[in-house]
């Protein structure tokens, strides 16, 4: 297949873009470099383009005429989104409306996006299954959630088919070490620790201590990037064969507190690393596990990275690369 990659020089996108063209796919990245970067796109075509530029847009279209597009271009800071939610609505909303009717234009009918655990508010139950009520608490989720919805909508009107993936918590690298986390400003705990132990940050900041959980700390469900993006290989495959348009929690159905992840981040590392504690960060819940049993029952997905260490290895791995420090 042909697959458009929005967004595919970031963090998930590269992946992403690196599993297709090992599969056989055609790919194409379309990509601001806002928060990506070139260099992390290794294969196919590469566009270089905004979402708000219809014109661009609809050349992509024109020219490569792809099969299926897969969307990952958003931005994912929920603290920024509360102070900045016209960027977030603009970004993450009102240009996903644009390459919809770019697709619905050109007939192109399959569609895999980028979703978000945030979606879901403060949880009721856990671990959350798709039955869970969708209550956003920032415009982060709701501009995810709001597109959720439009596909819907879109799918009832012009036969869209697409698949919403929500991501519980992204983590680790490419196995082989091309590839890994970069973002800027990193916000994320396991590259942040992983910098804490290689000396580039002085310390990880703990985000409270008080939380309902055994350790006081937050418990999160971390993926692993390459289980992350099978998932999407197998969306597509399902929308190839004509399956049905849904929705999937995808994470490992374990959580792991923040302390848990600095113990095993000091083991794996052989670094000792400076905590410092700090207040609750808002906005956190204290505890997201994913119940991914659709994915596994619909999609027939199986994450094979689903060990915390395994994450933690290969994220270690890249953190080596990136701090320039291979003989760490
Ligand atoms: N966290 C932390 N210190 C940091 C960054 C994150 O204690 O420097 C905590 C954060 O409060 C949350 C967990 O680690 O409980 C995971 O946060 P992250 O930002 O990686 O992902 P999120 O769960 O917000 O998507």
């Amino acid at each position: 297949m042909k697959v458009l990659v929005v967004g595919g020089a970031g963090y998930i996108g590269s992946h992403m873009v690196k599993m297709l063209l090992a599969d056989g796919h055609q790919v194409i990245t379309f990509d601001d470099l806002s928060g990506g970067f070139r260099d992390a796109v290794l294969g196919g075509e590469f566009v270089e383009g905004d979402l708000a530029d219809k014109l661009a847009l609809d050349n992509v279209f024109a020219l490569h005429q792809p099969d299926a597009v897969m969307h990952f271009a958003s931005f994912i800071q929920v603290g920024e989104s509360v102070q900045l939610p016209d960027k977030y609505y603009r970004n993450n909303f009102s240009n996903t409306v644009n390459l919809l009717d770019t697709m619905t234009a050109h007939r192109v009918k399959r569609f895999i996006f980028s979703s978000t655990a945030a979606i879901f508010g403060e949880p009721e139950y856990v671990p959350i299954d798709e039955l869970h009520p969708t209550r956003p608490l920032n415009p982060y989720g709701r501009s995810k959630w709001m597109v959720e919805q439009m596909l819907a909508d879109y799918g009832l009107a012009f036969g869209l088919r697409y698949v919403c993936l929500r991501y519980f918590n992204a983590a680790g690298a490419d196995p082989a070490g091309l590839l890994g986390e970069r973002h800027e400003p990193e916000t994320h705990l396991i590259p942040l620790v992983l910098q804490a132990a290689s000396g580039r940050r002085p310390h990880i900041a703990v985000f409270g201590r008080d939380y309902d959980t055994p350790d006081g700390t937050c418990i999160r469900d971390y993926i692993h990037i390459v289980d992350l993006c099978s998932a999407h290989l197998l969306a597509l495959n399902m929308l190839n064969d004509g399956g049905q348009s849904n929705c999937f929690n995808l994470g490992n159905g374990e959580g792991f507190s923040v302390q848990q992840v600095i113990d095993a981040t000091q083991r794996i590392t052989g670094k000792s690393i400076r905590v410092v504690d700090a207040e609750r960060r808002a906005g956190d819940p204290a505890r997201l596990v994913a119940d991914a049993s659709r994915a596994r029952r619909v999609l027939g997905w199986v994450p094979r990275h689903a060990e915390l260490d395994a994450i933690i290895e290969d994220a270690w791995r890249w953190e080596r690369t990136t701090a320039g420090h291979s003989n760490m």
